[in-house]
This record gives C-alpha cells, structure tokens and sequence, in this order.
C-alpha cells in the first residue's frame, strides 16, 4: 500500500503497532532487531501529522528543561536539547531523526478506527487509509486523546471559559484573570507556578479531592520499582491503572518548594457545584472566577480495540507483563506500568520477545474462514538498521 494512497484491499503484515510515541518507536526498533522489515514483515501506524507522539502537542511554555525525566529511546542518545525550548520540538525533532535513522517506515497520518477480530485467527485492523491484516497487535496509543474532563452540577451554564490542559497554550492567555485549576498532579502544579509568573493570571485558586502530598525525598530507582509494582498489581487484576502521582506524591523540587513558600500552591477542597459566574463549595461558600482549567489528567486511548472486547468487570484490561491476558495476540505497550518513557522502552523490548515467540509458534490456533485476501505489494523491505542499539 502507497502511504499516500488509499486502497481498500487489505495488506497482510505480521505485526501492527498502533502509535508511533515513546512506546511505539521502542516497539518498533525491537522489531528490526529482531530481523522484522519495516513495512513488509510490521507496520507502524500514526494518526498523527509529525514525529514526536503527544510531546508534539504539548503547550509551548512546557520546555525541555521542565520535562522531568524525559528517557532517550533505545539505540540512540538524546543529545543537545535545549532546555529553553519547548519539549513539543525537541522530542519532535529527536523522534524524527530516530524514524529515519533506524528506517521505521511510519505511516501518517493513518487513524487506526477498529481493530476486529479477522480470519484464520488473524486480527482485523482498519483505518481511514486501508485495512491491515496482522496476527499480532502492538497498540502504543497513549492517552493524549483522551482528556479527562470530570462533571459537576451546573457545568453547562458557566459564562467563563473551561478548558483542559490538553489545550492550554501559555499562561498569557489568562492574563488578567482567576483561574480556577482543578487536579492534584504535577500539571496542575506546573500550571499554577505559570500562571503566577509576571504577566500571568491576576488570580489563582487550585482544588483537589484529595489534600496534595509533597514527596521531599529523591525518586530513587528503589522507590521507582515500587511504585511501577504497585501500578502493575492493579492491572494484573484488571483494575484501571492508578495516576502515578496518587502512588509517588508530588516531586517537591526547589521552584515547588519557592512556589509553596509565596502561597501559589495553597489548596482549597474540591467544590461541589459550579455556578454561572464561578464555584461554590458545600459549606456554602463561592467564589467568582473567569476560567476553570481542568487538569484532570487522562484516559487510555483505547477505543479503537472495542471490538475485541478486552476490559474486565473491574473497567481495565488485565495484563501480564505487557500481553492482554484474554488475547494474547494483543499488546498494550505505555499503559498502567509502562506509562512512562522509561517504562514504554522496556515495554517495547517486553513485548517483541514475547511476540517473537508467538510468531515462531505459528500463533493462536487459526479460526475456520475464508482465506485472508491476498497481499498487495508493500513497501520495499527495509535496509538494517543504521545505528547500534
Ligand atoms: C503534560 C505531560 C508531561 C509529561 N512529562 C513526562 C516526562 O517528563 N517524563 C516521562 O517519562 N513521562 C512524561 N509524561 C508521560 C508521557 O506521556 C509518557 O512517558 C510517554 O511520552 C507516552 O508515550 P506513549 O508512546 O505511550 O504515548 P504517546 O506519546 O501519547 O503516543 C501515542 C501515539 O499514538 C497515536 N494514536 C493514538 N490513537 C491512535 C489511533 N487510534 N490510530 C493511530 N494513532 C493513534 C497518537 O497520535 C500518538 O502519536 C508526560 C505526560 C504528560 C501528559
């Protein structure tokens, strides 16, 4: 299939990865080692227009140096970022290279819709730009398109503006204004520092359900295996994964630590209700604000897999490791445990052993049916990869 065609035949590939982010590239970089061709033996698949997975839409103001923590993929360094610049470009810039240096062959922008079960125990893939068919699925889609936004009574009839971090640009915007911010993660805290820069909000007021906890010791690596051991027991058992800030605390750095000492960072409980003109609490106190910003965090973005039917009663899908206990065929790479970037890398290297196996294996057991439709001609295999990993 020409990327830049549409074609209604379905190509057979052995194995799709869905999402080309942190999670996605390490999948696919693990693939070529493997000996896989880009684009014959796997494809990738994006919906996005560039490289860079959700850092491309990240707000400007979010630059590299305030990024925590951001993990090089494997194989290939992250040298030379600027810390001045926004992490949207520098990520971008780092995962493009990295596309082109091992030849990933990405294809964008392709919006996976439905992934279904196919023939001869095939999964079915489809997309605004074809349909694949591959026996093993590496679904790495994050959770960027799925803010979420929690309801409260009288929501509809606010006169000020609502909006989520996912759109939030610069704290310029709100210039003047109160802004009511509403999370208890590091978002919110990185907003609320913002916005109390010069030139920022008039006004802030932060609520969170729960009274935030400040965490003054170091993330070491122990206490980083702990809390990845605790988001895995829940998905072990089914159970959507935690937020990793209600597991580690608030990382207490030294602008957060300056930002508590002026007051930007005092919390008031979470309201109960939200008015024309602002919010009131139970206790039958209001306030009038200009903006509520919901820094509510995010969902899995895993709509597209409905079909296959993955959740448990418990509302999440259990996993072991990285393999979805009720198909095997499927990975979820970047979700619960892995939702880091260090986490997403070693889940891409999880994931492809375990799919290596599957593949030597011949797979599930075929299901009767048709015959799968025969292959159009793809991309020309790809070289080996450039660079050592
Ligand atoms: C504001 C913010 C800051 C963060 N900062 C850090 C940090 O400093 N350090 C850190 O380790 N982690 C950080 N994280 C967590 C971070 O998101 C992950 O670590 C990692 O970048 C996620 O990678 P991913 O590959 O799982 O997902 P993403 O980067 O979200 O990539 C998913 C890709 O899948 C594509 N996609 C989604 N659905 C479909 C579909 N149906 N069809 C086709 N394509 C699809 C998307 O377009 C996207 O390109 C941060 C998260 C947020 C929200």
């Amino acid at each position: 299939m020409e990327a830049g065609g549409v074609e209604a035949d379905v190509v057979e590939a052995d194995v799709a990865v869905v999402g080309a982010g942190q999670a996605g590239l390490s999948a696919a970089y693990f693939l070529r080692r493997a000996g896989l061709r880009a684009g014959t033996d796997f494809v990738v698949l994006d919906h996005a227009p560039r490289p860079g997975g959700a850092w491309q839409f990240r707000w400007p103001s979010l630059t590299y140096g305030k990024a925590h923590g951001v993990h090089a993929l494997p194989g290939m360094e992250l040298e030379g970022g600027d810390p001045d610049l926004p992490s949207s470009q520098v990520v971008g810039a780092y995962f493009g290279r990295y596309e082109e240096a091992f030849d990933l062959r990405v294809l964008r922008p392709v919006d996976v819709a439905a992934v279904r079960e196919g023939d001869a125990g095939r999964l079915r893939v489809e997309t605004d730009r074809g349909t694949w068919s591959v026996r093993a699925l590496l679904n790495a889609t994050g959770t960027w398109d799925r803010p979420f936004l929690p309801y409260y009574p009288g929501q509809e009839g606010f006169l000020g503006r609502q909006l989520h971090t996912a759109g939030y640009r610069s704290a310029a915007e709100f210039a003047g204004l109160h802004v009511v911010v509403v999370g208890g993660g590091t978002s919110a805290v990185q907003l609320l520092m913002e916005l109390n820069e010069p030139g920022g909000a008039a006004r802030t007021t932060w609520v969170t359900r729960r009274p935030p906890v400040f965490r003054d010791t170091p993330f070491d690596e122990e206490w980083g295996r702990s809390v990845v051991a605790r988001v895995d027991d829940r998905v072990r058992q089914g159970l959507p994964p935690q937020s990793v800030v209600s597991v580690t605390g608030l990382a207490a750095t030294g602008a957060v630590r300056d930002a508590r000492a002026r007051g930007v960072l005092r919390r008031e409980p979470m309201f109960d209700r939200i008015t024309p003109h602002g919010v009131a609490w139970p206790d039958g106190r209001a306030l009038d604000a200009d903006v509520i910003l919901w820094a509510t965090g995010f969902r899995a973005a895993l709509d597209h897999l409905a079909p296959l039917r993955l959740r448990e009663a418990g509302g999440g899908v259990r996993l072991d490791g990285t393999r979805v206990v009720r198909d095997p065929r499927v990975h979820l790479l970047g979700y619960g445990p892995s939702a880091s970037t260090i986490g997403a890398n070693r889940a891409g290297r999880t994931a492809v052993r375990e799919i290596r196996a599957l593949l030597a294996t011949g797979g599930p057991a075929p299901r009767p049916g048709p015959p799968a439709a025969r292959p159009k001609a793809p991309l020309p295999p790809a070289p080996l990869p450039v660079a050592a990993g």
